[in-house]
């Protein structure tokens, strides 16, 4: 029986956030800019607490100033804009994040929307998403750009290829499709009202599945030697008592059919760490005018020059 790849999302990121290290280091010696990172955490769910803990502690590896500012569960949407228009104005702050989900009582579109653009390092501010949708140069939701990142080490060429997207959300779905047309891949958007799902997945050279529903794709969805980009997050109860976190996809299943599969723990969850930083670089060169991370963006360097965001070459990409 044959195995799929195992895509090493966490020894992808573990590289990226090295070649960053440097790259925040020759803007400290060179240019004496420290990028900031300014994290917003409201309230008190256990989940939420670790992904900032995570963030905010990469963050500092990387040698970026990341200060977490964390507010009760009850914080009005007043006093949180007003928190947001002070970042926005604080010329040591490149990169502003919220933390999602935010309290029920708080309107978190009308929140992302006070995030200046420049700074929105989650690329969820709509200014951000229209130009991801025209190909402009904003700034990209980070859980797609590490599955592109992905994909793209799999695939350095999706030209032609069948995507299907399980999932439509504005964090994952929506974005991620979009860059797979990008890629020039054919691509099906499926979601909770899609008819024959399985079918849809069978056809796929490429599977992204961003659900939220533990092991929901079956090995029997996949086309053999397809590539399966799985960004489900569950945790589930053992009979032992204890518990353990498992994707979207089945991975005992589809590791038997799948060409290249990302694993749970381990794939996309450490990419999008990993793109959080590489935003916030990307935003730091653009607001203090050093070098604009041209690779982020898809165009070259000039000869000679490095890429400030990924420290590559000309003509790499990052
Ligand atoms: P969401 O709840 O906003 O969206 C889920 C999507 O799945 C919806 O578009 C819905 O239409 C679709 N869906 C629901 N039931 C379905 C079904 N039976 N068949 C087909 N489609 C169905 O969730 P989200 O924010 O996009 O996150 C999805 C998953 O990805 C969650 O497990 C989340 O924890 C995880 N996640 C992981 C990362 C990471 O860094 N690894 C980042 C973001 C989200």
């Amino acid at each position: 029986m044959s195995t799929a790849v195992l895509i090493d999302g966490k020894a992808y990121a573990e590289a990226i956030r090295a070649r960053l290290a440097i790259s925040v280091g020759e803007l400290h010696d060179y240019h004496h800019i420290v990028p900031g990172l300014a994290v917003v955490l409201v309230g008190q769910d256990p989940a939420s607490r670790i992904y900032v803990r995570n963030k905010h502690k990469q963050a500092e590896e990387a040698g970026i100033r990341s200060l977490v500012h964390t507010l009760p569960a009850e914080v009005s949407e007043d006093e949180l804009s007003t928190l947001i228009e002070g970042l926005n104005g604080d010329r040591e702050i490149h990169g502003i994040l919220v933390q999602l989900p935010l309290p029920p009582h708080i309107d978190t579109q009308w929140i992302i929307d006070c995030i200046d653009p420049a700074k929105d390092v989650d690329g969820f501010h709509p200014f951000n998403v229209g130009h991801l949708f025209t190909r402009g140069t904003g700034l990209i939701p980070c859980t797609p750009l590490g599955c592109l990142k992905l994909l793209r080490r799999q695939h350095p060429d999706m030209s032609g290829l069948r995507a299907t997207m399980i999932g439509r959300s504005n964090i994952v779905g929506k974005p991620m499709a979009q860059l797979l047309v990008q890629e020039n891949c054919t691509v099906t958007i499926a979601h909770s009202k899609t008819r024959d799902l399985a079918r849809e997945c069978r056809q796929a050279d490429i599977v992204v599945a961003a659900v939220g529903r533990a092991e929901m794709v079956r090995g029997d969805w996949i086309k053999p030697g397809a590539t399966v980009i799985d960004v489900g997050i569950n945790r589930i109860s053992l009979e032992d008592g204890k518990s353990r976190l498992v994707g979207d996809v089945c991975f005992d299943e589809a590791v038997a059919v799948a060409g290249a599969i990302t694993p749970v723990p381990g794939g996309v969850g450490p990419m999008t760490v990993a793109m959080l930083l590489h935003n916030t670089v990307l935003a730091c060169c653009r607001q203090t005018h050093v070098e604009p991370c041209l690779h982020a963006v898809g165009k070259r360097m000039s000869s000679g020059t490095r890429c400030f965001a990924c420290n590559a070459h000309e003509r790499s990409s990052c």
